[in-house]
């Protein structure tokens, strides 16, 4: 499988680029296209590389715009948890489905996954095209500890089958869903196996509270101690982390995605202390968290949320830069993401081109152009590894990706607008 684009703006070149199984062979001007190629005519788009959303949980876009506005521990015991429970792998495939497609077109090239069922969200990620890590949310405090480790183990087993778009980690939910036992023994199997640990991290002040109470530690220092603070660690949120923690984070070599949006939408209470983790020289990348807490999968909103919201911090507006914001929406100030560090030769072939004559995209520079006043609309490509996702705005098997997402949906009890095409489709 080849592919060539020719005449895509890049800096203030006008390049052209070759891919091979996935891989840029050739980049930069005057690259011409070979016969067996499949081609793009690239002239009047902006060549960049995709973004990497750091933390979500897919399939939860069949749960969006339900419950919200409600207090969050109303809106997971009254509707997410119930239904949670009802939950098969075709509902978890068909929901991840319906987010990569949104990613897809909002040009998230790669994403980090917690969620029921991984298998099947695997499944989804390949089918789809996109890269990610996929975990399964793992919680024993409900005494089922046994059955929690031997999902964990399972869920290795089968995501090891997931091809090489796939990485199989493990996902502790949060400090207080897993006891400290089943924490240490995450922490030797991920050692053993060398995979991540991703887990949901100082979310809120009760969080730290309750760890203070029940560990004499705030939740970094606990994290560490029972081995789980340490370079293959991702940690989600981060919001009320203190200096000492912070600077524990750093020396330990973990990385923390901050998911403005949703910390808004939940009402944390607090910003993430980004400068304060630049300072200390923590690897930071961004997320969206959920469909269901943020609601949008579009990055472009998060970028411009976290640098507002950091400059507001600071009282400073130049705390973050547009450049800045972009290196870590792109994952480049946290190598353990997984994006590549650039598009060059020898790189995989991930990137995306964007409209030149969008009317966001029409003056000044383009990093400021894209964090303040672009969307996800500005994308009119999505490629990865070498294989076309979208072209001018097409999805192949959009369409099918809907349907079956409603019908899933529909299973569950959880109907959409009446406005949508699927309200008033045929099902079983
Ligand atoms: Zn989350």
């Amino acid at each position: 499988m080849s592919l060539a684009l020719t005449g895509a703006f890049h800096g203030n070149e006008r390049v052209g680029l070759r891919a091979e199984e996935g891989v840029i062979v050739e980049f930069g001007r005057g690259v011409q296209p070979r016969p067996e190629d499949e081609t793009i005519d690239a002239a009047g788009a902006i060549l960049v590389p995709p973004l990497l959303n750091g933390h979500t949980h897919a399939a939860m876009t069949l749960f969006r715009g339900y419950g919200d506005d409600l207090p969050l521990m109303r809106w997971l015991e009254e509707k997410v948890w119930p239904i949670e429970r009802q939950l098969e792998p075709e509902d978890v495939y068909w929901g991840t489905r319906l987010a990569c497609l949104e990613m897809i077109r909002n040009g998230t090239g790669r994403f980090w996954d917690m969620y029921w069922h991984p298998e099947a969200a695997a499944r989804a990620v390949r089918d789809a095209g996109l890269r990610a890590t996929v975990a399964a949310p793992l919680i024993d405090v409900d005494g089922r500890t046994e059955a929690m480790r031997e999902a964990a183990r399972r869920s290795l087993d089968e995501l090891s089958e997931s091809g090489d778009r796939v990485d199989a980690g493990l996902a502790p939910h949060a400090i207080y869903t897993v006891t400290e036992s089943s924490l240490r023994w995450i922490a030797d199997l991920a050692a053993e196996k060398g995979i991540t640990v991703q887990i949901h991290l100082s979310e809120t002040e009760q969080e730290v509270i309750d760890c203070v109470n029940a560990n004499g530690a705030r939740p970094a220092h606990y994290l560490d101690r029972v081995g789980l603070l340490n370079p293959r660690t991702v940690l989600a949120h981060g919001v009320w982390l203190d200096e000492s923690e912070l600077e524990l984070i750093a020396a330990r070599g973990a990385v923390i995605v901050t998911n403005p949006v949703a910390n808004l939408k939940l009402a944390v209470g607090r910003v993430f202390p980004y400068v304060r983790a630049r300072a200390a020289g923590i690897q930071v990348g961004l997320g969206t968290d959920g469909p269901g807490s943020n609601n949008s999968l579009d990055l472009f909103a998060d970028m411009k949320v976290f640098a507002l919201l950091q400059k507001h911090e600071a009282r400073d507006s130049a705390a973050v830069t547009a450049e800045e914001t972009l290196e870590i929406a792109t994952g480049r100030r946290a190598p353990l993401l997984g994006a590549a560090p650039g598009l060059e030769v020898g790189q995989p072939a991930d990137f995306l081109l964007l409209r030149a004559d969008a009317p966001e995209l029409s003056f000044g520079e383009l990093a400021a152009a894209l964090v303040y006043a672009a969307s996800g609309g500005v994308v009119q490509a999505t490629v990865v590894a070498g294989q076309v996702l979208m072209r001018d705005g097409e999805i192949e098997g959009a369409e099918d990706v809907l349907a079956r997402a409603f019908e899933r949906g529909h299973r569950l009890g959880l109907a959409p607008p009446v406005y949508s095409a699927y309200a008033h489709a045929e099902h079983a």
